[in-house]
Formats: structure tokens, C-alpha cells, sequence
């Protein structure tokens, strides 16, 4: 008997996430997880809340999240009306997409960007449009007013690395009949945010990860910014205890230890305009970048050749076979000693 799947699973592929070694040796620069530690203050929190017997985790956490959003809401300047934390900023993405796209409908976000849009599309039915980028990195024929339920917008970019303008942005919200979802997961190795805007537009929803500049990828926290209108949405169709108690924990110190949050960007900022500039004198092209990765193309403009090179000394970066972007490699930055040992690498390739 085959299963009563519906149609759309079945034939849908899912995503593919980014490759997880077993095994030490590894240096790993290719989901753009943070090479420092997270605060030693998230460590603290999460050793206070699991106590010596666990006996914390025998009851459930807050449903609400109520201090993380406290917290939050503090930093942004917004009530805590406007905020809503989530298990990883994918769950976010998830449930905009639950919340605001009837099968049938149609979302759409820029080719290049993050393609776990279009799995979640795809798992609710929706029908996907694509934008291409224009040289100066503006979205190519985009409409006068586009009439999808979300338009997914990646800023700064991933994979290449470049931010949108706030003046670009707002013209955007302006032109979208449905919601923007600034996803702003890399936001914090740049100076410009959408947030402001989100106080202007009732369309604008802003998502944030603690992913990448706060060292958590596995804690799974997010958060997103939004009117009031948007977070009741959400927190209706999320699952309750969607947060577990280690994790609420975990965000409250990492949003207040912001000292702690500067100072590993700052690190990580100054060791990839570093590496950048390395790889430039090595004749690479590397796109100037506002995130915690680099995109860059050889001179043979053959990423697979230069991925299995690095691969070959265990050192994983990412290579994409999309035609689009097949002839460079995506470079997370770690430490300065791991780009040092990838640089040597590279040097020897010639
Ligand atoms: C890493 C990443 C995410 C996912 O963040 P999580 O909080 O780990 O779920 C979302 N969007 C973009 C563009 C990312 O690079």
C-alpha cells in the first residue's frame, strides 16, 4: 500500500542542509556557524537552569517567552507586542508562511538567496517566483507592485555577501501588495537594519537568528520583529513549548551581553576584510562583504575544482552547482589561524 501522502510531499526533494563532519580534524567553514565560543554568560545561564539533578526540566518552560521578548523589546526600542522568539529563524519562516500563503498562492524571493524558502513553500502547497539580481545588485524587473503573499528578501545577501539600502528596502515594502520578510540573519556584522521601518509598515516583518553572530546554531533560537497584528499570527500557530527551558535561558544572556556579541564581530569583520584582501592579491575576485562569509571566484572561475582542492586537506567550504553560482565558493571566516591554514592552501593551488 503507498501512503496517503499529499501530493505536494511526495514530490517534493527537501532540503539538503549543509554538510556536518564527524570526526576532529575538521575545519569547518561552510554553514556559517561563529568560531568563538558564545558568552560565557549563556554558558552560565544554561548551567544555573539545569542545576546539578535536571530537576528544572521536569516542568515545562514559559509558553510565552515572556522575559527573552522583555529582553528583546528592550533592545530594540519596540513594546513587547511587537517581538516574537522562535526556535531557530527557520520555525519563523515556516510560520509566515503558514500564517499568511494559502496553497495555490504565490511567494517569491531573490535567486540568489537562501533556498529553504522554497522547501517551505513547497511543503505548504504555494507556488514560487524567483528574482534575478541586476549588476549593481538591485532585483532585476522587479514589478510596480507585486501581488504575492511574502516576498522573502535576504539582507545582507546570502551567498554573495552585499547589503540592501534601508531607501531600497522601504521602496520595496512600498511595491509589495503582501508581506516583506526581511531576513536579516547576518544583520549583525553590518551597520544597517530594517527595524526602523518596521515601525512604519505593517508589512514589513524583520527575522533574526542567533545562529551566526551570538555562537548558538545549536541552541536553535530565533526572534522576529513585527506589528502586533503579525505576532498574535504567529503566536497563534506556533507549537506552545516551542522553546525549551535551556534555550529561553540561553537568549536572555546573549541579548544582554552585547559587549560579549561586539567584540567576536568585530574580531570576525577584521579577520575576513584580512582574508579578503589576501585572496584578492592571489587574483581572486571576492565581493566586498557586510556578513561573516565571503563569496569568491578563481581565476579558472571553477568552484568545484577549488572545493575538493580544500576538501582534500579537510577543510570544508561551500560550493554551489547552481549555474549561477558554480564558479566561486562560499567561505565562512573562522579564526585567524583557520583562514591562515585555508590561505596556505589556496596559495599552493597556484
Ligand atoms: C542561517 C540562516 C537562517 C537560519 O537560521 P536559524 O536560526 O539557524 O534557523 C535563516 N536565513 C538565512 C539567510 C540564514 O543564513
Amino acid at each position: 500500500m503507498s501512503l496517503p501522502l499529499r501530493k505536494n510531499i511526495t514530490e517534493m526533494d527537501g532540503y539538503v542542509p549543509g554538510f556536518q563532519p564527524d570526526g576532529p580534524g575538521w575545519i569547518k567553514l561552510n554553514t556559517n556557524e561563529n568560531p568563538y565560543p558564545p558568552s560565557p554568560k549563556v554558558v552560565d545561564a544554561i548551567l544555573t537552569e539545569l542545576g546539578s539533578d535536571g530537576a528544572n526540566l521536569r516542568k515545562y518552560p514559559d509558553a510565552a517567552s515572556k522575559e527573552a521578548r522583555q529582553v528583546a523589546a528592550e533592545l530594540y526600542g519596540v513594546d513587547p507586542s511587537w517581538v516574537i522568539m522562535a526556535n531557530g529563524s527557520d520555525e519563523l519562516l515556516n510560520n509566515l508562511i503558514r500564517a499568511f500563503v494559502d496553497p495555490g498562492e504565490e511567494i517569491a524571493y531573490i535567486h540568489p538567496s537562501y533556498s529553504y524558502y522554497a522547501t517551505l513553500a513547497e511543503i505548504q502547497g504555494a507556488k514560487i517566483r524567483t528574482f534575478g539580481l541586476t549588476e549593481n545588485f538591485r532585483i532585476a524587473d522587479f514589478l510596480e507592485c507585486y501581488a504575492g503573499k511574502i516576498f522573502f528578501l535576504t539582507s545582507p545577501n546570502a551567498p554573495l555577501g552585499f547589503g540592501f539600502t534601508n531607501d531600497y528596502i522601504e521602496s520595496l515594502a512600498q511595491r509589495c501588495d503582501g508581506i516583506l520578510v526581511v531576513d536579516e540573519a547576518y544583520v549583525d556584522f553590518t551597520d544597517t537594519t530594517a527595524l526602523e521601518l518596521v515601525k512604519k509598515y505593517k508589512n514589513i516583518v524583520v527575522t533574526r537568528t542567533f545562529s551566526k553572530s551570538y555562537s548558538l546554531a545549536g541552541m536553535r533560537l530565533g526572534l522576529a520583529v513585527a506589528h502586533p497584528e503579525v505576532i498574535t499570527a504567529l503566536d497563534k500557530i506556533r507549537d506552545h513549548y516551542h522553546l525549551d527551558r535551556l534555550a529561553l535561558v540561553a537568549a536572555v544572556a546573549a541579548l544582554q551581553d552585547q559587549d560579549y556579541l561586539r567584540s567576536t564581530v568585530s574580531r570576525i569583520c577584521s579577520t575576513r576584510d584580512w582574508f579578503s584582501a589576501e585572496l584578492r592579491q592571489l587574483g581572486y575576485r571576492v565581493n566586498p562583504s557586510k556578513t561573516n562569509y565571503i563569496f569568491a571566484e578563481g581565476s579558472d572561475h571553477d568552484g568545484k575544482r577549488v572545493y575538493q582542492a580544500l576538501l582534500s586537506e579537510k577543510i570544508l567550504v561551500r560550493y554551489f552547482s547552481d549555474p549561477l553560482l558554480a564558479h566561486g565558493i562560499r567561505i565562512s571566516i573562522g579564526t585567524r589561524e583557520e583562514m591562515e591554514k585555508t590561505l596556505k592552501v589556496l596559495q599552493s593551488l597556484g
